[in-house]
């Protein structure tokens, strides 16, 4: 149990008792103080859980959260949100947000680490349901990042197997270039990353697919599809 989370939390004292009690219990972690590197931070690190704090200077955490959800890298990562008494509108909104589970301060440390525990096992188990996709003889394991091709791994780079990720969770739904920027690039999306970004990594993940590739089906002048029952 190393798994690693991600304690967004601006009270230096609450974040460094977290900090030490999770990993009394062998947990890693990794600190943020405000919203801004607290994204960031997610996308990089890829914690197996944020635990969020409400009220951040800057961005708060209903913003972090959301921008969490929206990033391919990191939509996938369950978040407890920490909220302070009289926040229960937030608390809700927070949920619709996407948080997993909340927790109001102040709390014993005791109920934090049950709740860790809980979201931890219950992301493993929803986990070994859904993340793995087939096509043919090309496999996506999300849970360890992998793209098979006849169970050899296709040696994809990380924005290769989210680009293939999302247009194989796509369900054969036709996925714009702007739609597959904002969920493969992301935060990183500045404007200086043009649509012609997609169509060069989509040549090179077609050619690390080999025959596989040809289920990477191209929308003229719009985007792209992944057919799963192509022959
Ligand atoms: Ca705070």
């Amino acid at each position: 149990m190393d798994e690693k989370i991600l304690i967004v939390e601006d009270e230096k004292d609450i974040a460094r008792m977290l900090d030490y009690n999770l990993k009394k219990e062998g947990y890693r972690t990794v600190l943020a103080h405000e919203g801004a590197s607290a994204a960031l931070l997610a996308a990089k690190e890829r914690p197996a859980l944020i635990i969020l704090d409400l009220m951040l200077p800057g961005l708060d955490g209903l913003e972090v959260c959301r921008r969490i959800r929206v990033d391919a890298k990191t939509a996938a990562i369950p978040i407890i949100m920490l909220t302070a008494k009289g926040e229960e509108a937030d608390k809700v909104v927070g949920l619709e947000m996407g948080a997993d589970d909340y927790v109001t301060k102040p709390f014993g440390i005791k109920e934090l680490l049950s709740r860790v525990k809980a979201v931890l096992r219950r992301s493993a188990l929803l986990g070994e349901v859904l993340e793995v996709y087939r096509a043919g003889d090309l496999e996506l394991d999300c849970s360890r990042v992998l793209a098979l091709v006849k169970g050899r791994p296709a040696d994809l780079t990380s924005r290769e197997f989210e680009l293939l990720k999302a247009l194989m969770t796509a369900g054969e739904k036709m996925l714009s270039r702007e739609a597959l920027l904002e969920k493969v690039w992301g935060l990183d999306a500045s404007l200086e990353v043009e649509t012609r970004t997609v169509d060069v990594h989509i040549g090179t993940l077609r050619k690390k697919l080999g025959a596989e590739g040809r289920r990477i089906v191209t929308v003229k002048n719009y985007g792209y599809r992944f057919e799963a029952g192509k022959k």
